[in-house]
């Protein structure tokens, strides 16, 4: 049984709380290494230790803070067949979508090389008689990121890398689910020129998590998860006095219009309902037709598509669709809503209830499921699954279907496919929701403009990435000088001069 460990002081440290979590293989339903869960004590000292390296990493100029991040983004593309072989083995996603998610999160690191353009400050020469003023960032200090099991090397990256290239030192809690790409980014960055310290990561559970929210050295925390956690985390962390921004859960709507192109919208819905087996927060989790006709088209292209979907281990080569669910709870808890949406009425015009792969019976495979007649009042639809189902509610005209998505209490993204430039602009303006996609089902901005959902998909108000990641990670200093324009008399200065 592989031992994990923490990642403390620039080395591999194997704990002394003597706990430990399973981590498993979720093809085989196995348990293939034990990883270290931190207590107070431990937390305690990894926090400080983080306090001291950062003063110098704080005052080391921005340019060489940039070269470790260009440093990073050449061992990061060096050991990316190892790091997704990793990944999907902890997490069980496919080859193509652990690279994808180690590729999201470099393109934020490509991002921070930037980190001396973005951390200039503004100055205004004669402010008064003789005064000037200047406004600097500053870095927090020490900052905190928690993050979910579901983008085990994105999410990381989305917040250590703005985070160390501000100047702060982090202490990372990753998913106790999957911490393997973690710790094997933190020795990365050590070999690109960090120093010992800067990064810390910290393996554990609430404890951990909870002593972070608690310390006082920590300035800044970062949440990923779902939202009761992400609710949970901001008012902690805020009671506390920190700054905190925290991303929570989603249940995205994708609108499919009577003028739309049906073959696409049928390939979009495929791939952001069942993609990564439907655990991404942008995954799209309802179809809304508008009109009985869309839907009744919309749902007989769907049936074959997802009847075609593979679903396998990601070590059966790169044409499997999805992989199994993260743990054996997660699966049983998919399950269960899929039949409470059953005992309530929908329409399951999909049922892979009895799905199993052989040579894989103890994995945690869900097959693809699809529900139409879906209504509002169903924990189906009020739920985040985060399961391989797509849920369809129908709806009557275009004003119902937005109605639909304004109404839900989750914010993250949302789509729509239409012809109309009209319906299309609309849409894009009245909605009350993060992030929008226009004939796009998973509208992921890039890492130069920000991500980040609203209503109860986020708590806090700087986004992730992009230029708010600058923002949340530094604090702004405003200097106003004014220097003695006097001669200099017998050493000291004539500041009678001044007036
Ligand atoms: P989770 O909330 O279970 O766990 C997230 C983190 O919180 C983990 O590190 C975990 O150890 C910690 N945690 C869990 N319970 C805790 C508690 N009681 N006290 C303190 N810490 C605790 O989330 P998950 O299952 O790992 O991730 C899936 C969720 O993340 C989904 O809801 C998904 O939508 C969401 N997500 C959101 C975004 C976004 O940007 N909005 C991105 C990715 C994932």
């Amino acid at each position: 049984m592989q031992e994990l460990t923490h990642f403390l002081n620039g080395q591999q440290n194997k704990g002394t709380s003597g706990r430990f979590a399973d981590v498993f293989n979720p093809a085989t339903g196995e348990v293939q290494s034990q990883c270290p869960m931190a207590s107070v004590d431990e937390t305690t000292k990894a926090i400080e230790d983080a306090a001291a390296a950062q003063v110098a990493w704080g005052a080391t100029n921005p340019q060489k803070r940039a070269r470790v991040m260009m440093a990073m983004v050449g061992l990061m593309n060096r050991d990316m067949d190892k790091l997704a072989e990793t990944l999907s083995r902890e997490h069980g996603k496919t080859i193509p979508d652990a690279k994808g998610d180690l590729q999201r999160g470099l393109e934020v690191i490509e991002y921070c090389i930037g980190a001396p353009q973005m951390l200039k400050g503004e100055f205004t020469d004669s402010a008064g008689p003789g005064i000037d003023m200047y406004s600097m960032k500053q870095a927090l200090g020490v900052v905190a990121s928690i993050m979910p099991f579901n983008f085990p090397a994105m999410m990381p990256l989305w917040h250590v890398g703005p985070a160390l290239a501000c100047g702060n030192a982090v202490v990372l809690k990753p998913s106790e689910r999957d911490p393997s790409v973690p710790l094997m980014l933190a020795e990365l960055f050590v070999e690109a020129g960090l120093p010992a310290g800067v990064f810390q990561v910290v393996n554990g559970d609430k404890e951990a998590v909870d002593t972070l929210l608690d310390s006082e050295i920590i300035q800044g925390v970062s949440f990923v998860g779902s939202t009761p956690i992400a609710q949970y985390i901001y008012s902690r962390a805020t009671a506390n006095g920190k700054r905190a921004q925290c991303f929570g859960g989603a249940k995205n709507h994708l609108i499919v219009m009577p003028d739309a192109d049906m073959d696409q919208a049928a390939d979009a819905l495929i791939g952001a309902g069942f993609g990564a087996a439907g655990e991404r927060c942008m995954a799209i989790s309802v179809a809304v037709p508008v009109g009985e006709e869309t839907a009744d088209r919309l749902v007989e292209k769907l049936v074959p598509r997802i009847e075609r979907l593979r679903v396998a281990p990601y070590t059966d080569g790169d044409d499997v669709d999805y992989g199994p669910v993260v743990t054996r709870e997660a699966k049983e808890r998919i399950m269960g809503l899929i039949q409470s949406g059953v005992d309530q009425g929908a329409e399951l015009v999909v049922d892979n209830r009895e799905f199993s792969l052989q040579g894989y019976e103890n994995g945690f495979f869900v097959g693809p499921h699809l529900f139409d007649r879906v209504t509002p009042d169903m924990d189906i639809y009020k739920t985040e699954i985060f399961g391989p189902v797509l849920s369809c509610v129908r709806a009557g005209s275009y004003e119902e279907a937005i109605g639909l998505a304004m109404d839900h209490e989750y914010g993250n993204g949302t789509a729509i496919y239409t012809r109309d430039g009209d319906t299309a602009r609309d849409f894009a303006s009245r909605i009350n929701i993060g992030m929008v996609g226009i004939n796009v089902p998973i509208p992921v901005p890039l890492a130069y403009h920000t991500f980040g959902g609203w209503k109860k998909s986020m708590f806090g108000d700087l986004n992730q990435h992009g230029p708010d990641s600058f923002k949340f990670y530094t604090r702004t200093k405003t200097v106003t000088a004014r220097w003695p324009s006097g001669i200099k008399e017998g050493g000291e200065f004539n500041f009678k001069a001044m007036d």
